[in-house]
């Protein structure tokens, strides 16, 4: 595996460990190699009584199951000979199935570990191994399937609706009948340039990224965040194709499912549309945290260049943008105070990439407004990883630490998570259907 290709691009890490004998890089996988190894093997990640950063170690105590436990196994199976499809060791198989790719590791763990991306491309080995399943294409191609099959949402009606065909689905697709799946809207957020011609004589401006998951299953979500920046005094323009074309996408449901020249492709449409806005200046605003995170981070190891680098800088999450915007001055919105408290679950990403500071600063300028924010870790949902037969126990134990009495105890709050799989988590699991911060802000615009 010396000559192992590599699907992403590692050469960020080509200079890691250089010269440090204690390194311990693997003999094969490069570059990639040396990702994994910037674990310095602290086991911090496994200490006791302490809030550990992963979620399947949380609920489960097995130290293959640490972000620390999967780099060693990720290394001993790197240091084999590749003639024996190491990789293919069913502990290693285990122990990287169940990483939700929180992000946790790579904001919490001295070293920095990018287990999330270090993932993408050990699926995309697997992938080149032994293919890919009915199941992982399906997830993949959503943003496909939800463009061109609308009907679609009156099969997933019914498959919710009936425990025999949720049944039958789990035995011929893995899906977990246990879930509900989420149902796209009969009204998808339309394809179309915004021009609110109240404004035009705003000077600021801000492109607006709408993702798959809002356009397709809560447009409302997109319609809020206009409202809320139209009515601060900013001309709100969609980031779109041509009206014949398909909405354009990160590319994140492909990467989480290892196929890599397909997100790479994604990322590269919605680049090329991008690009001449961010030459130019433009501040690009995204509603969901993985979407954002996708291009502002995991783009960069698609080889997409200097240009994926500008994305990189100049796309922020609705709350980023809005913290921004006030803390310059140049942010004014009119709130009512709500009736309620609100009670904040934030998304892995958000944590990851710093977003609840911005959460906070926007909840606190609401005027006579209580907040609090749950001490919790992931949903269980991650992307598509509740939506697996074979890791519901995992999904529901993740769910039960912490968030579901939280909700509990805070029965009359407003709930608001910014993550579309925790909002779907949380109406499974508790049958409350919580708001995304546009959505609450937009409420209650004066
Ligand atoms: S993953 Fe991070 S915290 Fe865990 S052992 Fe490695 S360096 Fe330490
Ligand atoms: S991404 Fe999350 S689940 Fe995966 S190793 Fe890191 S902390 Fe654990």
């Amino acid at each position: 595996m010396s000559d192992m290709k590599t699907w992403l691009d590692w050469s960020a890490y080509k200079d890691a460990g250089m010269g440090d004998a204690y390194a311990d890089i693997p003999k094969h996988g490069g570059d990639y190699a040396k990702a994994i190894a910037a674990c310095i093997n602290s086991r911090q990640c496994e200490a006791e009584g302490k809030q550990v950063m992963c979620p399947s170690y949380r609920v489960s105590g097995n130290p293959h199951l640490s972000t620390g436990g999967r780099v060693r196994l990720l290394k001993a199976a790197l240091s084999e000979d590749p003639n024996t499809n190491p990789l293919m060791n069913p502990e290693l198989r285990e122990a990287m199935d169940l990483c939700v790719s929180c992000k946790g590791c790579k904001r919490e763990c001295e070293s920095n570990v990018d287990m999330p991306l270090i993932k993408v491309e050990y699926l995309a080995q697997r992938r080149r191994q032994e293919g890919l399943s009915l199941r992982s294409r399906l997830f993949a191609q959503v943003p496909i399937w939800l463009y061109r099959a609308p009907w679609l949402r009156h099969f997933i009606q019914w498959r919710n609706q009936s425990s025999v065909v949720s049944q039958i689905a789990q035995k011929l697709l893995g899906l977990n009948a246990k879930a509900r799946l989420p149902v796209p809207s009969a009204e998808p957020y339309p394809n179309s340039k915004l021009r609110d011609d109240t404004r035009l004589d705003s000077t600021q401006s801000v492109l607006l990224f709408v993702d798959t998951f809002t356009r397709y299953f809560e447009p409302q979500i997109a319609a809020a965040a206009t409202a809320v920046l139209s009515g601060a005094g900013y001309l709100v323009e969609q980031i779109t194709t041509e009206a014949s074309e398909r909405p354009l996408c990160c590319g994140r449901t492909y990467l989480a499912q290892g196929m890599i020249d397909e997100a790479r492709a994604e990322a590269k449409r919605m680049l090329d549309v991008l690009l001449p806005h961010l030459q130019a200046g433009a501040t690009v605003v995204g509603l969901e945290a993985s979407c954002v995170l996708g291009l502002r981070d995991d783009a960069q190891a698609l080889g997409l260049g200097d240009d994926a680098k500008l994305m990189g800088k100049q796309v922020l999450l609705l709350e980023e943008f809005l913290a921004r915007e006030s803390k310059s001055g140049r942010f004014e919105l009119k709130i009512t105070p709500p009736q309620q408290p609100t009670l904040v679950h934030g998304h892995c990403h958000q944590k990851a990439t710093g977003a609840m500071k911005s959460m906070r600063r926007i909840l606190k300028s609401i005027p006579q407004h209580d907040f609090d924010f749950i001490e919790s870790s992931c949903c269980g949902m991650a992307g598509t990883f509740g939506l697996e037969a074979e890791h519901q126990e995992y999904s529901e134990k993740m769910v039960n630490q912490g968030l579901l009495s939280a909700i509990e105890e805070h029965a009359e709050h407003t709930l608001v998570a910014n993550g579309f799989s925790c909002r779907q988590q949380i109406f499974n699991y508790s049958g409350k259907r919580p708001l995304h911060l546009a959505e609450l802000l937009a409420k209650h615009l004066d």
